[in-house]
């Protein structure tokens, strides 16, 4: 069997993916849903589905924790300013991306656990930190005290003098040094709330990350996954806190998918920098967005411009074209279940450029097999693309249509033995006459009816 080697952000090398019990466990960090999803989120949920649909294929299980944080200064900031409930804010945006990534084909992941629904989890983590004295009560507040963990920065690879010597100190924070972090947060008036052993807060961002990943999947899960710019602190934080409250190791490997740019710059929500999901499933097939995300790999940074969306749809209009040519061609499809060099390309640290290149290569072989009526090549190329279509998660839309069209046919058959039952012959085979002028074969057989195309 193949090994699937991912790039590790803490080893800096690709490291193998070892499961215990052949289920990949994996937590990949969520949105926070103080606003609507953009494009710049989209890219992490569909690398994250494409993978987990390989290694599946693979014959792996994989669990997928992806989280929402439905709390934080930004929700509560937001839900002011449109003058709703932070509540109602944040489930608004929930949905919003639970819809678009359905709408790109991205599976829902195991459990998308809320922030708020694990707020025992969190409490329980800080205190053993506060009982560790790994972290500080200070006015309400709790944080962590940065200079008590030596292997702070491992992952980032940042130098804690460094940071110390940057570092700015916000004066309505009450920390000892300004490397400190906040993991629970008083509540100021009219702000939500839960009761804790330091009195009325909520957690610190960090903080629930480690409570809902290892909540779900123990410690030393298999790879935890986020976007490039969660690195630090959000990334360093995270193994600092888990490790030092249990001196277990937190994640086995770290995966970083890099940032899709507009312009040179991160999207941003604050500075409405922004194409929103919906923008652009508005304007594209949700095939296209895939493509235009797996053509790149997802180390390498990127920009979303209409012109690379432009140049992504005529890539997937050659796939689709070419998969309505094979329709017309063959009337009997072969299956294949391997597909070596593709699987190689996506074992070696999810070469999906690399894999997509390969599709483009079959289209071509396959368009030369139609214009020179060579059959069984065809069969063989259309097989192989079909298999690395689904892999991948690209849904073409022969498939809607042909679902649709499947549901149709059993209406007027199952209408027609209704009819038949009723003894309303006239009437049957006058629906039988209809199918079969339009040129299509009607057989009824001991087992019922069916309808051929010819
Ligand atoms: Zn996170």
């Amino acid at each position: 069997m193949m090994n699937v080697e991912i790039y590790d952000t803490l080893s800096h090398k690709k490291k193998r993916l070892e499961p215990l019990d052949n289920t990949v466990r994996i937590y990949h960090c969520g949105m926070t849903v103080q606003a609507r999803p953009h494009v710049g989120h989209l890219r992490g949920y569909i690398v994250m589905d494409a993978l987990r649909r390989f290694l599946r294929w693979k014959g792996f299980g994989v669990k997928l924790i992806q989280n929402i944080t439905d709390i934080d200064d930004k929700v509560i900031e937001k839900s002011r300013a449109e003058g709703i409930d932070w509540r109602m804010l944040a489930e608004r945006n929930t949905q919003e991306l639970v819809y678009v990534t359905s709408a790109l084909n991205v599976e829902p992941p195991t459990v998308m656990p809320r922030a708020t629904q694990h707020i025992e989890e969190i409490i329980r983590l800080v205190s053993l930190l506060v009982d560790k004295k790994h972290a500080y009560e200070s006015a309400g507040d709790v944080y962590f005290d940065v200079r008590s963990y030596p292997r702070y920065g491992l992952l980032s690879g940042k130098n804690i003098d460094d940071l110390e010597s940057g570092a700015r100190v916000d004066p309505s924070e009450n920390k000892r040094d300004p490397l400190d972090f906040a993991l629970w947060k008083s509540a100021k008036p009219g702000e939500p709330y839960w009761f804790s052993p330091w009195g009325s807060g909520r957690p610190g961002w960090h903080i629930e990350c480690s409570a809902m990943s290892t909540h779900y999947l123990g410690s030393g899960f298999d790879l935890h996954a986020g976007g490039e710019d969660l690195v630090f602190p959000h990334h360093e934080n995270e193994i600092a806190q888990f490790e030092a409250a249990t001196g277990e190791p937190f994640a086995k490997s770290w995966m970083h998918v890099e940032m899709l740019n507009l312009s040179g710059q991160k999207m941003s929500k604050s500075t409405g920098h922004v194409i929103t999901a919906r923008d652009v499933l508005e304007m594209y097939d949700p095939n296209v967005l895939r493509m235009f995300i797996l053509r790149v790999h997802y180390r390498a940074q990127t920009e979303y411009s209409f012109e690379g969306m432009e140049e992504a749809k005529s890539a997937w209009e050659r796939i689709s074209t070419f998969l309505t040519g094979v329709e017309s061609s063959l009337d009997e499809h072969n299956i294949v279940l391997e597909y070596p060099e593709f699987e190689s390309a996506l074992a070696d640290d999810f070469n999906t450029p690399k894999a997509t290149a390969l599709m483009f290569e079959l289209v071509r072989q396959g368009n030369e097999a139609l214009a020179a009526g060579e059959i069984s090549k065809l069969k063989e190329v259309s097989a192989k693309l079909n298999l690395a279509l689904d892999i991948l998660g690209f849904k073409p839309r022969r498939e809607r249509g042909s679902e649709n069209l499947d549901k149709l046919v059993s209406i007027i058959l199952e209408f027609r033995t209704e009819l038949r039952k009723a003894k309303s012959f006239e009437w049957a085979d006058k629906l039988r006459d209809a199918i079969q002028g339009a040129g299509l074969v009607l057989e009824d057989t001991k087992d019922g009816s069916r309808i051929r195309f010819k």
